[in-house]
């Protein structure tokens, strides 16, 4: 097969592979065709690329050629016209929110594989792009939030007196929140944590946080792992909660999300309003609607003195090893569909492929993405 590499746009600086991955792509016998630049600001060049096996070459031709197309965001303006049905697209498109990009691909025949639904599973942890832009996300969230803070995070007794530690509040004790807690602690900051499911209580407490204990909370363990839906009741007991502790921290880092479904509001107006001046929220739910009312998606707002930063690509912030994660997870995800002598390999008996594949011969694969549609 060809593998065809393209240039994202935008304000992203990753890339989908970097030259170590596309190695391992021509030791597979897969031919890797490069769009000239797509590297550059992961500081990886057109010559490295080519050093390893790949040809660099016009965008025109990578849509012409590929039988693959590989990039990390959705097909920009217009690309999907420039996708034959005969094409395989791959590329993190989050088709549970993006629908209607979802039935474009599916009218149009086009095989598509987002890699933001890579079931949750054992095998495919080493191919879990979201569990890798997490970890980066919850690194690079705490480090905004030390830049902005304007006192430090560490207790320091000095002969000018001693500096408190900051407080910090994470919302949301996922992959984001336990690398947020884990950042946080090394920069010597005091962390108390809320989450709704009652399992991550150990491993916040294990990397130092203090897990902020609620009664009631609603769990599915049919949901693999992820937060559902809670009760009114409980919403108010836990905004209740929320809003003491906001109150008295320095920095909000928020992660609450729900998948396929708008990120619960947890710090409403009125819970900023208590907020001490000089304090910082960082909403990485923002491209799902933020836990923070006052959350604008890319955005800086400040609100009597609360600077909220809604920042939903913190990973392009830090191209090299989010592309180096990334190439990786693409890589073990592929081995899947690569077989003999580098040839495409769809196998959709394999319940990655499938649960990874959204739209292939103008069917649904994924059955979340299919139920969601069909129930629109
Ligand atoms: P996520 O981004 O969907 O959500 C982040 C966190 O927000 C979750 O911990 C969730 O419980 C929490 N949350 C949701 N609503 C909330 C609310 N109202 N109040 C407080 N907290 C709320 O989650 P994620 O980080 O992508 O992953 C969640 C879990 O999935 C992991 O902790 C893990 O158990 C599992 N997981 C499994 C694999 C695997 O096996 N391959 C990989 C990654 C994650």
């Amino acid at each position: 097969m060809i593998l065809g590499l393209l240039k994202e746009y935008g304000t992203e600086t990753r890339v989908a592979l970097l030259p170590e991955t596309v190695k391992s792509f021509t030791d597979l016998k897969v031919e890797v065709l490069v769009e000239k630049g797509a590297g550059e600001q992961a500081f990886a060049t057109d010559a490295d690329y080519e050093a390893v096996g790949a040809k660099a070459v016009s965008r025109a031709d990578v849509f012409g050629k590929a039988d693959v197309l590989l990039q990390i965001q959705p097909p920009a303006e217009g690309d999907v016209d420039k996708i034959k049905d005969s094409q395989v697209w791959i590329s993190a498109f989050n088709p549970l929110w993006e629908t209607e990009l979802v039935k474009t691909f599916l009218d149009k025949g086009i095989t598509t594989f987002s890699l933001d639904m890579i079931p949750r599973t054992t095998r495919a942890q080493a191919m879990d792009i979201l569990s890798s832009m997490a970890t980066v996300s919850g690194y690079q969230a705490v480090l905004e939030a030390a830049t902005h803070l304007p006192t430090f995070f560490p207790m320091f007794m000095t002969a000018a007196g001693t500096i408190r530690p900051a407080n910090m509040l994470i919302l949301g004790a996922g992959v984001a929140g336990l690398q947020a807690i884990a950042t946080s602690r090394k920069l010597g900051a005091q962390v108390q944590v809320f989450d709704v499911r009652s399992a991550v209580k150990e491993e916040v407490m294990s990397l130092g946080g203090k897990f902020v204990e609620l009664e009631g909370a609603t769990e599915d363990k049919a949901a693999g792992g992820y937060a559902v839906e809670q009760t009114e009741e409980f919403k108010k007991k836990q905004q209740q909660a929320i809003n003491d502790h906001a109150a008295k921290a320095n920095v909000v880092i928020c992660t609450a999300q729900i998948p396929g479904r708008k990120a619960p509001l947890l710090i409403p107006k009125e819970a900023v309003d208590n907020m001490k001046a000089g304090s910082v929220i960082i909403d990485l739910a923002a491209s799902t609607g933020g836990n923070c009312e006052l959350t604008k998606d890319n955005e800086t707002v400040v609100h009597n003195g609360v600077t909220i930063i809604g920042q939903s690509n913190y990973p392009a912030k830090k191209p090299i090893d989010a592309s180096r994660m990334l190439g990786k997870n693409v890589l073990n995800f592929m081995k899947l569909i690569i077989g003999e002598e580098g040839a495409l390999n769809l196998n959709f008996e394999d319940d990655i492929v499938k649960g990874t594949c959204i739209t292939h011969a103008k069917e649904f694969y994924n059955e979340r993405v299919k139920s969601l549609i069909e129930t629109k």
